[in-house]
């Protein structure tokens, strides 16, 4: 099975010299979040790109507002992994037709989104053809403290922010796989369509945790990022997992934990920390749920995650 990141790997990481790459200010290059290049002193600049497109990360039926709320949010996702304040942004958007009321839409939900965490576009590229949005983010984080997924160490403990798979549960009720009741509907479709990224918990994680991911793919794939890169194993004790009272009204508790683990689309934090981590007041909704191990297997305890197998953009067999 050939997956998006074996090609990635394969033609785009180590391409060129990490040399030619230090010369160049690059601190971290393609496999975390963000990239990382020196900036000044104190700072590095952290830069991260993502682009969404129509029935593919976003359902066909979702609003132009929404679309332009979340395409940002998803990028400041990355700089919120990071522990990153945001600075700026570029667009590159390809319409098929130069539709008034939905550009007008879009363009309120992406800069209610901009407003929100003071970023400012700086440019783009306006394009004809399928519809498909590119968002550069740029933000700034301290040298010291930058969080990125190889720095895991053993004995830390492993931890998640809010709860999981509630994004997968909008899903399925806007793929009319379920009925959502009149009351769960707005909560749980803003869960999919609006998801708020955690940049004040990843700049409060500074210094504090060791590694970080914002869960995008779902906490099965990206925790293994996180262990790929540090070259450790985890074991995640499944009953401690944070799953909503909501989901468990829907879906058999084997689902739910699906949902949670490669529903995809949280946008929550995962990240590693020394055992004496203790969330603060602010973070009362950080749970902790393993530890960082010696090897490179996660072991789901308590679930059977045979065929856990996150999205993947180019999954096929070679
Ligand atoms: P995320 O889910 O955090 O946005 P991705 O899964 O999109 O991250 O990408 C994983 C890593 O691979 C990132 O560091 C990204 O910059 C890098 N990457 C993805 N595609 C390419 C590419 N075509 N060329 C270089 N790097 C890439
Ligand atoms: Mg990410």
């Amino acid at each position: 099975m050939k997956t998006e990141f074996d090609l990635i790997a394969r033609y785009f990481t180590h391409q060129q010299s990490s040399t030619f790459l230090e010369n160049q200010g690059v601190i971290l290059g393609p496999g975390d979040d963000c990239a990382l290049l020196d900036w000044d002193e104190a700072h590095y600049l952290a830069v991260s790109t993502d682009t969404f497109i129509e029935d593919v990360h976003f359902p066909a039926q979702t609003s132009a507002y929404d679309i332009g709320f979340k395409a940002l949010a998803v990028n400041l996702s990355d700089l919120a992994a990071m522990g990153a304040q945001p600075l700026w942004f570029t667009l590159a958007l390809t319409l098929p037709s130069a539709n008034e009321s939905w550009l007008q839409a879009f363009s309120a939900g992406l800069f209610d989104m901009a407003s929100r965490f003071n970023t400012a576009l700086i440019g783009g590229d306006t394009t004809r053809g399928l519809l498909s949005i590119t968002v550069t983010v740029m933000g700034r984080v301290a040298k010291k403290h930058a969080l990125c997924r190889h720095t895991a160490k053993l004995g830390d403990g492993i931890y998640v922010s809010g709860d999981l798979g509630e994004a997968h549960l909008g899903l399925l009720h806007q793929q009319k796989k379920i009925q959502l009741a009149q009351e769960d509907q707005a909560p749980v479709l803003d869960r999919l369509n609006k998801p708020v990224p955690l940049i004040e918990l990843g700049c409060s994680l500074l210094g504090r945790a060791h590694a970080a991911i914002d869960l995008s793919d779902g906490l099965a794939g990206d925790l293994r990022h996180i262990c790929n890169a540090s070259g450790v194993g985890a074991e995640i004790d499944c009953a401690a997992l944070p799953i909503s009272d909501r989901i468990s009204r829907y879906l058999s508790r084997e689902a739910a934990l699906r949902a949670a683990l490669i529903g995809g689309d949280d946008y929550e934090l995962c990240f590693t920390a020394p055992a004496e981590f203790e969330p603060t007041v602010k973070e009362c909704r950080v749970t902790k749920i393993g530890r960082i191990v010696a090897g490179n297997k996660i072991r789901w305890l308590g679930f059977d995650a045979d065929n856990l197998q996150a999205y993947d953009h180019f999954c096929f067999s070679s």
